[in-house]
């Protein structure tokens, strides 16, 4: 037999070199916070590593009142100066296209919480980049219809809010905004029907108006595609007398036509 070879059930096995062993064992053994990475498959602190977040949720300016994309420069778009939605600040981390867009269906239809810390890091990223973003107060993620969540088995907003909370050490609360209608379809309707679909999706919860009244919140979602469930969440909690809403997601759907 070859010198450096062993022998196991009538094959030769080379063995792994010790320094490739080290290379390939030392990050996951460097701490129980090493993780393969979602996108690359590489070691990374989170599951979503370093070298794939410098490459894929690159900062690019967005627009303050819509979060879409911009020119150096802009702050707010001219669809949102013909047309300023009803909260006063959207913020996005990433455009929803990959790898982010692949990342987002797993968290939120095949319930992989594990992609949820980095999730809500490119979030706290952004939120801490921006320098015109306002302390979020109350964090309320966008709620699911019951009927939904027990489907689903979490809300994906949620588990990026109650995340984001901790981070930024302000409070986040699933039960103060609801969702009595469902308005799951919502992702096959033409955009121009949305807005209809969704009217009275929303209520806060009768018990505790007098909580929204004067406060400054922030509605948390995974997805901004064209804004019309959190336009409508904002009308609810503006009529119910918050102070100011905001909207924080991670990925917001590209302007249809740009890259
Ligand atoms: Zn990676
Ligand atoms: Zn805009």
């Amino acid at each position: 037999m070859a010198a450096g070879l062993s022998f196991m059930g009538g094959q030769y096995i080379e063995p792994v070199p010790f320094t490739h062993l080290l290379k390939t064992l030392a990050p996951a053994a460097a701490g129980r916070f090493a993780s393969l990475c979602a996108v690359c498959r590489g070691w990374g602190a989170q599951r979503v590593c370093g070298d794939c977040v410098a490459r894929f949720a690159r900062v690019v300016p967005r627009c303050r009142s819509c979060a879409l994309e911009v020119p150096a420069g802009v702050s707010v778009c001219g669809d949102c100066l013909r047309h300023p939605p009803p909260w006063e600040q959207a913020l996005a981390a990433v455009d929803y296209v990959h790898p982010w867009d692949g990342l987002l269906t797993l968290f939120k239809f095949h319930a992989a919480l594990d992609l949820a810390p980095a999730l809500t890091q490119r979030l706290f990223d952004a939120q801490g980049l921006d320098s015109a973003s306002h302390h979020p107060g109350l964090l309320l993620p966008m709620p699911l219809n019951p009927v939904r969540l027990r489907e689903r088995g979490h809300n994906q907003a949620w588990e990026l809010a109650r995340r984001l909370g901790t981070l930024l050490n302000c409070p986040a609360d699933a039960h103060l905004l609801l969702r009595p209608r469902d308005t799951s379809h919502q992702t096959t309707l033409a955009p121009s029907a949305r807005a209809a679909n969704v009217q009275g999706a929303f209520a806060v919860e009768p018990r505790r108006l007098a909580e929204v009244r004067g406060r400054e919140l922030t509605l948390v979602d995974d997805v901004m595609t064209t804004g019309a469930s959190a336009a409508e969440a904002t009308r609810v909690l503006l009529e119910a007398g918050a102070a100011r809403v905001q909207v924080w997601v991670v990925a917001r759907t590209p302007r249809p036509g740009s890259d």
